[in-house]
Parts: structure tokens; C-alpha cells; sequence
């Protein structure tokens, strides 16, 4: 079987250590291609060089609305300066309220999770600079939204689109949203972070994915499959906490398989076609 990843993050650091081991493993899962995502300027550099050393990596570069903060003016020149060299994808870009709505609860001393981020407005206004560019020149766009539906489809309506569409990272809407986003030209990944048996809510909405919309992620280094799913075991050297290997792909493949009562032969050829369709032929949809 071939084994598309829509979204990761091999660039991070956590990852950077054991970098060669790490492709090596996802090879040997069958992986063939994966979606390494950009989150702010400091990576950018770093996703296109695994792009020249990795022939399976599919460059993206993006500002994510956890780094709104961190911009230097020269931010739309360097992005549009990645995307004239390697024209692939952009993100990952987004909307994210419970980001603002979590400071209050601490969770800005988790550690990743920025203390002071960007207002909604702030973070609409670069995510609409991000979206016209991509729509300009027809590349995908992986969008993050946590708790801001209503402004995302506001925008997504109001502004030009990609004519190839876009992926919604980690979906986490509600049911009822699937159809009026792949109306707009969604795709819809799903992680193995979402076989946590209190995920109920979000495995609902995959279940009324189009067949033709539906892609596979790890979001590695996050987004922990549950233990007795986790074949490729990582720790963090730095701070010691369990994190998501990128060939764990396998295992979310296999989730979704039983999710969707697929066979599993059938699921990936389906996920391949759509995989292909988005990332490498940016085939329009309309
Ligand atoms: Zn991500």
C-alpha cells in the first residue's frame, strides 16, 4: 500500500534529532509522500531543505495563527519568495478562538502554546492575505480552525479560493458544516488523534465526508495516537513527554478503515486518488 500524509510537521524540532531514522521508518511504512507544513519564518528555511533532501516531501509554507505574533515586517515578501521557488502548498494557516479562549485557563504554560496570540481580527487579517495568494496561484491551502467556524466560512465565501480547494487540517466542525465547506471546496483530513474514545463528536463528522473528500494525516509531531494504537513510540529528548512519530501513519490509515467499515486496500487507493487530485495536480474542482 502507498501512504499519503496531508499534513505533518518533520521540520519541528522535537523531530530534528533523529531525522534520518524518522524517514527512513515512514519509508518502510509505505509512506510515499507527506505534506510538511510550515508554521511561521523560522521553518520555512527548514521545510524547503527537507524538500531537497527528501524526495516524499511536499513543501508548505504558511503562517499559523499561533505565530501571528512572532511576524517580521518582511513576512509576505520571504512567504511569497518560498512559494516562487517551490509552488506546492501553503500552510499551515487558520483561524483559532480557543487559543484566546484558553489563555485564561493557563494553558499558554503548556509550554507550545503561545502565552500572548494574536486578536481574531489580526489573525483574520493575515490568514485573507495567505487565502488570496493561494487562490492567485492555485496552490492547496491546509487551514488549523479551532472554535471560529462561523468566521471561516464567512470568509471562505467572501474571498477568492483556490480553485483546486483547500484541506481542513484536523477537522474538528460539526457534522452539519461538511456539506456547505465541501460546497466551498474542502477537503477533510483526519488524525489519529481522533481514535481517543471521548473523540465521538468529531468522528460523527467524518462519517458524512464525501468519499471524494477525504484525506489521512499524523499531524506528527502532535496529535498522540491512544496507546494501543501507537506503533512507533517517540519521546521527546527535551522534555521527556511521549510525541507522534510520522510513520504512525499506518496506524491512523488502519483507524479510519474501521471507522468507515473500508477495507483498507479500497481506503487507500480512495485516499491516494484524492491525495493526488488536491496536492499534486491541484485539479480544479468546479
Ligand atoms: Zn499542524
Amino acid at each position: 500500500m502507498r501512504l499519503y500524509d496531508a499534513h505533518n510537521h518533520l521540520q519541528d524540532d522535537r523531530l530534528m534529532p533523529r531525522l534520518d531514522e524518522i524517514v527512513l521508518e515512514c519509508r518502510k511504512a509505505g509512506i510515499v509522500r507527506m505534506v510538511v507544513n510550515g508554521s511561521c519564518e523560522q521553518d520555512w528555511p527548514k521545510v524547503a531543505e527537507l524538500a531537497r533532501r527528501f524526495p516524499e516531501v511536499l513543501p508548505s509554507f504558511g503562517y499559523h495563527p499561533w505565530y501571528v505574533q512572532e511576524q517580521t515586517p518582511d513576512w509576505q515578501r520571504e512567504l511569497t519568495r518560498w512559494l516562487d521557488e517551490l509552488p506546492s502548498a501553503v500552510g499551515e494557516v487558520g483561524l483559532d478562538k480557543w487559543v484566546l479562549e484558553s489563555q485564561g485557563r493557563g494553558a499558554g504554560q503548556l509550554g507550545l502554546i503561545p502565552t500572548d496570540p494574536a486578536s481574531l481580527p489580526e489573525q483574520e487579517e493575515v490568514f485573507v492575505w495567505q487565502l488570496r495568494l493561494a487562490a492567485e496561484r492555485n496552490l492547496p491551502l491546509s487551514i488549523h480552525c479551532l472554535q471560529a467556524w462561523g468566521p471561516l466560512l464567512e470568509i471562505l465565501r467572501r474571498e477568492p479560493r483556490p480553485q483546486c480547494g483547500f484541506l481542513l487540517h484536523s477537522y474538528g466542525g460539526s457534522p452539519e458544516l461538511v456539506a456547505p465547506l465541501t460546497k466551498l471546496g474542502a477537503y477533510f483530513s483526519l488524525p489519529g488523534y481522533f481514535a481517543h474514545e471521548r473523540k465521538h463528536r468529531q468522528r460523527a463528522s467524518f462519517r458524512v465526508v464525501p468519499p471524494e473528500r477525504l484525506l489521512i494525516e499524523t499531524d506528527a509531531p502532535d496529535q498522540n495516537l491512544p496507546e494501543a494504537r501507537n506503533v512507533h513510540r517517540l519521546t521527546d529528548a527535551a522534555s521527556g513527554s511521549p510525541i507522534n512519530h510520522p510513520a504512525n501513519l499506518a496506524a491512523v490509515y488502519a483507524f479510519a478503515g474501521e471507522m468507515l467499515d473500508e477495507p483498507l486496500a479500497r481506503l487507500s487507493e480512495r485516499v491516494e486518488e484524492n491525495f493526488r487530485r488536491l496536492f499534486i495536480e491541484r485539479v480544479a474542482i468546479t
